[in-house]
C-alpha cells in the first residue's frame, strides 16, 4: 500500500513558515505532541466507558523516550491510534487545508491559528529534520501505518508491523536544535508542561505527573490541608499561603482554578512565583498579565480554562470578550471570598491582615469595582493593634473626633516610635490613632477621604492636637504685625537652615510644650506621593516646610518675650516721605527704612543667638521630632549637661 504524496496544502514553503513564525518558543512542540497523545488516550477511555470498545484497555499512559546518542525523541501512547484514512485526513489534509490562506492573511496572529486549525502536530518540524508516525487504530481489522516526512511537503505512507494499539511519534532532532536531544532539557520541559496532565506521563521510569491537579476536584471534597499541600507542590520554596479561593464556573465560559493569597516577603518572590495558566491541565504560560487584573497578578496558584485563546498577541487578548469576562469573574470571586472571610473568619482575617493589607490596598487603588466591595471588608488597625472595619471605625471615633465643621477627623501615625509624643498627646485627649505604615498608605488615605463621607485624615504630628481636631473657635494670641514679624525672625535664627519655616503664635495652654514642630498634612502627603512616583513632582522638589507653633501661654516663652522687650530696641520708625516730595527725597526715605529694618533684624538675631532659653527649647522641640543632628546635637548635649549641673550642684 506504500504511497507517496504531497501534503494537502497549497503553500510550497509551509515548513519554513512554521519554523519561523508559528512559535517563537520552539520548546512547545513537546507540549503539543504529549497533548495529542493524552487526547488519544482520553478518547480511548471514553470508548471503553461507553461500551463501544470491549477488549482489554491495558495500562493507559503516555511515554516519552529519548535516545541521546541517536538524537531521537519518541512520544508513545496506547490511545485510539489512526487508520490509514485518518492519517490522510488529519495529518495530510486537514492540518493545512484551511491554514494556507490564513497564513497569508494573519501573519501577525499566526500562533492563534494553531489551536483552531490543528497545526499542533506540525510544530514537531520546528525541532526535527524528520518525523515518523507509526500508528495502529483501535478499530477492528485496522492495519498499522507508518508515515514519514523529512520536512519537505512530501510524505511517504506505508504499512508497518506495529502490533499494539496506539501511536508512536518519532522525532529525528535537527542539528541546530541539539538541546532537544538532551535529557535534562526534555525532563525540564515535561516538568513544566505536563505536571498535571490527566493521563500518566512517563519519562523513562519517572512519572512526570505525580501531583494531582487539585483544581479539577470538587471543593466540597477538599480540606484546608489539601490546598496547602498543593500549594507546596506548586511553590516548594514559599511560605504557607494565607487563604485560598477555589474557582469553578462553566457558564458563560469554562474556568477552574485555585488562587492563593501568598505571604509576600519580598519582591523577588512576587516575580518568581506566578499564577500559572493551564488549558485542560496542560501548562500554557505563567504570564497572565492580560487575563487577570493587574493587582491580582500578586496572587499565586493556577487557572485552567479552554476558553482563553492560546499563543496570541497581548493586544488580541485584551480585546477578547471571553478574557474580559474571565477577568471580571476572577475579581468578583476574590472579593466574594474576602467578604466571606470577613464575615465568618474575622479572627483569621485580623491575624493575617498585616500580610494581606498591601495586596488589598493595591486592589482598592487600582480597581474601582473591587474598591467598592472592599470598603466592607477592608480593616483599619490602630496603634494599639486593634482592628476595625472602616464603618465600625468611623462609628467608634465620631463622638470624640468630630470637629467644629462636623467632619470626623481620623488621626494616623506612620512611625509609632518617631511620632510617640504626638500619639500620646492624642490619646491623652481620648482620641484614637490609626497605624498607616505601609508603602501605599499615603495614596490609600486619599482614597478613604474620597470614599468615606464627611471624613478627613490627619497625621498625628501635622499640627497641635487642638488644631487637628478643632472643637470651637479658640482665642488666638493677638500679635501686631511687627510682633509677629519679630517672633518669626527670632525663631528662624535658631532653627536649622536647610528647611523652610512658618512661625505662628498660638495658645496651647500653660502646661503644654513651648514649641511644636509640625509638617502640614497636605504638603507632606504630596511630597510622599511624588516620591513614590505619582506625578506631582513640583512638590517633591520643594524644600521641606515646617510649621513652628509658639505657645504664647507657656511661661518659658513668656520669659523670652519679656527679655526681648527689655533688650531689643523697637525698630526705628521712619515717617513716609510726603506725596509731593522729590524723587531724591523718596529714594532717601526708602533707603533709610531698609537700613533701619536690617539693623532691627540683626539686633533680633543677636538677641536670639545669646538667649539660652530660646536655644534650649527650640533644640528640645527639634529633638522630639528627630531633627536635631550633628554639631547642633552635640552642642545641645553640652548645654544640657551644664543646665543639669547648675540645677543640682549649685
Ligand atoms: P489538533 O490536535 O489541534 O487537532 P494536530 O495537528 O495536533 O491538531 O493533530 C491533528 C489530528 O491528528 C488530531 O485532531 C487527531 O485526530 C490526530 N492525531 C494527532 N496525534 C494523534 C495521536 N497521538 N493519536 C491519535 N490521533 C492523533
Amino acid at each position: 500500500m506504500a504511497t507517496t504524496g504531497k501534503i494537502g496544502v497549497t503553500t510550497e514553503n509551509i515548513f519554513p513558515v512554521i519554523k519561523k513564525f508559528l512559535y517563537s518558543d520552539h520548546e512547545i512542540f513537546l507540549r503539543e505532541l504529549v497533548a495529542n497523545a493524552v487526547d488519544a488516550t482520553q478518547k480511548m477511555k471514553a470508548l471503553a466507558a461507553s461500551g463501544e470498545y470491549n477488549a482489554e484497555l491495558g495500562e493507559l499512559s503516555v511515554r516519552v523516550e529519548l535516545d541521546e546518542a541517536a538524537k531521537t525523541l519518541k512520544v508513545i501512547d496506547n490511545g485510539i491510534g489512526m487508520t490509514e484514512e485518518e492519517v490522510d485526513k488529519y495529518i495530510n489534509q486537514i492540518a493545512f487545508s484551511s491554514a494556507g490562506e490564513f497564513l497569508e492573511k494573519y501573519k501577525d496572529q499566526l500562533s492563534s491559528i494553531i489551536g483552531h486549525f490543528g497545526l499542533g502536530f506540525y510544530s514537531a518540524f520546528m525541532v526535527a529534520e524528520k518525523v515518523t508516525i507509526e500508528t495502529l487504530s483501535w478499530k477492528d481489522g485496522a492495519k498499522a501505518v507508518k508515515w514519514t516526512c523529512d520536512g519537505s511537503p512530501e510524505y511517504d505512507m506505508e504499512s508497518c508491523d506495529k502490533a499494539e494499539r496506539g501511536t508512536v511519534i518519532t522525532l529525528y532532532i535537527a542539528d541546530d536544535e541539539k538541546e532537544f536531544a538532551e535529557k535534562a532539557r526534555i525532563q525540564g520541559l515535561l516538568n513544566k508542561y505536563c505536571k498535571f496532565m490527566p493521563v500518566p506521563v512517563l519519562f523513562g521510569e519517572e512519572k512526570i505527573n505525580k501531583v494531582e491537579p487539585l483544581w479539577a476536584r470538587k471543593p466540597a471534597d477538599l480540606k484546608e490541608e489539601d490546598y496547602n499541600e498543593f500549594y507546596r507542590a506548586l511553590y516548594p520554596m514559599a511560605d504557607e499561603p494565607l487563604f485560598h479561593i477555589h474557582l469553578n464556573v462553566d457558564y458563560p465560559f469554562n474556568l477552574t482554578g485555585i488562587l492563593y493569597f501568598p505571604k509576600i516577603k519580598n519582591n523577588v518572590e512576587i516575580s518568581r512565583n506566578k499564577i500559572q495558566l493551564y488549558c485542560n491541565q496542560m501548562f500554557v504560560t505563567d504570564s497572565v498579565d492580560n487575563i487577570v487584573p493587574d493587582f491580582l497578578t500578586l496572587l499565586h496558584g493556577v487557572i485552567d480554562s479552554p476558553d482563553i485563546p492560546l499563543n496570541v498577541s497581548r493586544s488580541y487578548l485584551q480585546s477578547d470578550s471571553n478574557v474580559k469576562k474571565i477577568s471580571t469573574y476572577i475579581t468578583k470571586k476574590v472579593a466574594d471570598r474576602l467578604d466571606e472571610i470577613f464575615k465568618n473568619e474575622r479572627q483569621q482575617l485580623e491575624e493575617k491582615w498585616d500580610n494581606l493589607k498591601l495586596f488589598i490596598e493595591y486592589g482598592m487603588l487600582s480597581d474601582e469595582k473591587f474598591c467598592d466591595r472592599a470598603m466592607k471588608f477592608c480593616l483599619l488597625k490602630n496603634t494599639d493593634g486593634k482592628y476595625f472595619s472602616i464603618e465600625d471605625y468611623k462609628k467608634a471615633v465620631e463622638d470624640e473626633q468630630t470637629d467644629k465643621d462636623k467632619k470626623v477627623v481620623c488621626l494616623y501615625a506612620t512611625d509609632p516610635e518617631g511620632q510617640y509624643s504626638f500619639i500620646e498627646a492624642a490619646k491623652a485627649k481620648g482620641y484614637d490613632v490609626l497605624l498607616m505604615d505601609c508603602q501605599l498608605d499615603s495614596h490609600f488615605v486619599n482614597l478613604l477621604e474620597v470614599k468615606v463621607e464627611n471624613t478627613r485624615f490627619a497625621r498625628v504630628d501635622s499640627d497641635s492636637i487642638d488644631n487637628l481636631i478643632a472643637k470651637e473657635e479658640k482665642i488666638r494670641p493677638e500679635l501686631s504685625e511687627t510682633e509677629q514679624e519679630d517672633l518669626s525672625v527670632i525663631f528662624q535664627a535658631v532653627l536649622p537652615k536647610e528647611n523652610q519655616y512658618y512661625v505662628q503664635a498660638d495658645n496651647l495652654g500653660e502646661n503644654a510644650a513651648p514649641i511644636l514642630i509640625t509638617q502640614s498634612e497636605f504638603m507632606r502627603r504630596y511630597r510622599e506621593m511624588s516620591a513614590m512616583g505619582g506625578g506631582m513632582n513640583f512638590y517633591g522638589e520643594m524644600p521641606a516646610m515646617y510649621n513652628i507653633t509658639v505657645n504664647m501661654q507657656n511661661p518659658l516663652v513668656a520669659r523670652i518675650m519679656a527679655s526681648k522687650a527689655a533688650d531689643v530696641a523697637p525698630a526705628q520708625v521712619i515717617p513716609d516721605a510726603a506725596d509731593d516730595a522729590s524723587e531724591d527725597v523718596k529714594r532717601t526715605v526708602t533707603e533709610a527704612k531698609e537700613t533701619a529694618a536690617a539693623a532691627h533684624k540683626s539686633d533680633l538675631e543677636a538677641f536670639a543667638g545669646d538667649n539660652e532659653i530660646l536655644k534650649q527649647i527650640t533644640d528640645l522641640a527639634l529633638l522630639a521630632n528627630g531633627m536635631l543632628k550633628g554639631k547642633d546635637l552635640s552642642d545641645f548635649i553640652a548645654r544640657s549637661a551644664k543646665v543639669v549641673e547648675d540645677a543640682y550642684l549649685k
